[in-house]
């Protein structure tokens, strides 16, 4: 075949592919349009000490976390909040000699807990040092975090690259190639203004940052193989902190290359403009096949705890049916034709029932986490919404009777009255998960 014949059959492809990709934003999201799709994108299957990034593995939820990491019980004591609480990998910073003197003893009392979350080690500036000076930290490490933005200026950055790489060819260790807007390669981005500068018609400064990040992904990871590191090793990532970037970034990286996918909005903020931008811009490539790992950068409120991260990760990917990881109770939004506020209460005493069960009953009741349970205020959706739900109960309105029907698996079973209405719809669901999920 000629040249010319290739590329256009290469155009075909990728038209029939978008083509294809596109039809399915038409059918709901589900585990069978993400296989399909994790098909198509046929990623790289990268093995971090048992979690598979890539091919068609789940989905992964990682965190990171934010204590000192060279103050070792701290750290143990967060990495376990975090892996209790559903993330599957843990990053942690290794910055100088005390925290790379940690690691190996915070993976020892971590084993020791029965905790085994693989660990990630981030480097910037000093990493080649890191690693090559403590070995055991190298050793201990499931996998290592590379900037390449941070790893030198010149010449000394291909070179210190090339110690991280090395030491995890070395060590049989994955890498990600971690590229962040905030720090990328000055020295990249200054030979693309200069070359767009020259160009009849140039692009925009963000369009340029946009293109830079990719190259110094790409790039990097390109360099690494040829150091000897095999694609099957290699994650990348290419953060953004604006939405409509971080998507256009993932869907040119996800055409130009098939190195397994981190994906994650980086500073993404704190409370709810967080929260949203996170789901916002994940929602959109994770609908369409892009990320094989998410890690959702929260800004934790002073003082709280640090696993909200990997409940908005895992929510993100419930609500896209991607993965199932705990119980959902739907409940109505409420309106004039509620006047108590019952059945609100009744919904969040459901999920912290729920939630508070999970750690049991994942064991127990394989399946459960995709159960869903309705709790809705009216007659007005209520029976509609229970007979969706595996088990759901439609609450009386204002001036509507006061009984309220119980519904498993599209059929009413009961109708509860009276003022113990909570505690039996409570004891209702449990049974319901007893008799429908216990393993055989
Ligand atoms: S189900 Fe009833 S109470 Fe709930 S929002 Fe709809 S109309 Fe209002």
């Amino acid at each position: 075949m000629d040249k010319a014949t290739a590329v256009e059959l290469k155009k075909c492809l990728g038209i029939i592919l978008s083509l294809s990709t596109n039809v399915l934003y038409y059918y709901p999201p589900s585990k069978r349009t993400q296989y399909f799709m994790n098909q198509a994108s046929n990623r790289h299957s990268v093995n971090v000490s048992g979690v598979i990034i890539g091919g068609n593995a789940p989905i992964v939820v990682q965190s990171m976390t934010n204590t000192d990491t060279a103050d070792i019980a701290a750290t143990v004591a967060q990495v376990q909040l975090l892996y209790e609480s559903g993330s599957e990998l843990v990053r942690l910073t290794v910055n100088n000699d005390a925290a790379a003197s940690a690691i190996p003893h915070i993976v020892e009392q971590l084993d020791a807990r029965n905790c085994q979350v693989p660990l990630i080690g981030d480097f910037h500036f000093n990493g080649h040092k890191l690693l090559s000076q403590h070995p055991a930290c190298a050793g201990a490490l499931a996998k290592y975090r590379i900037n390449p933005g941070n790893v030198g200026r010149g010449k000394k950055r291909d070179q210190q690259f090339s110690e991280m790489i090395e030491i995890a060819c070395r060590h049989d260790k994955p890498v990600r190639i971690g590229v962040n807007w905030g720090s990328l390669d000055q020295q990249l981005l200054a030979n693309l203004l200069t070359r767009n500068a020259n160009l009849a018609d140039p692009l925009s400064l963000a369009a340029i940052n946009r293109q830079a990040v990719i190259e110094s992904a790409l790039d990097s990871a390109a360099f690494a193989e040829e150091i000897g590191l095999p694609a099957d090793h290699i994650v990348i990532s290419c953060k953004m902190s604006r939405v409509p970037d971080l998507v256009e970034v993932y869907q040119t990286l996800a055409q130009k290359c098939r190195y397994a996918l981190h994906l994650g909005l980086t500073e993404a903020g704190m409370g709810d403009p967080g929260i949203i931008a996170s789901s916002a811009a994940l929602a959109i490539l994770l609908n369409q096949g892009i990320g094989d790992t998410i890690r959702v950068s929260l800004t934790p409120e002073p003082g709280a705890t640090r696993e909200r991260e990997v409940k908005v990760a895992q929510q993100v990917l419930q609500s896209l049916e991607i993965r199932s990881f705990s119980p959902s109770v739907t409940a109505c939004p409420g309106c004039g034709r509620t006047t108590s506020e019952y059945f609100q209460v009744l919904a969040q005493q459901i999920q912290q029932e729920l939630d508070a069960s999970m750690p049991t009953w994942k064991h127990d009741y394989p399946g459960v986490e995709a159960m869903k349970v309705a709790v809705m205020g009216c007659v007005v959706n209520g029976p509609g919404e229970s007979k969706h739900a595996n088990i759901g109960i439609s609450l009386p309105g204002t001036g509507e009777q006061p009984v309220a029907p119980v519904y498993e698996d599209g059929l009413k079973t009961v109708t509860l009255k009276g003022d113990d209405i909570a505690r039996e719809f409570i004891g209702l669901v449990k049974n319901y998960v007893k008799t429908h999920y216990a393993s055989s």
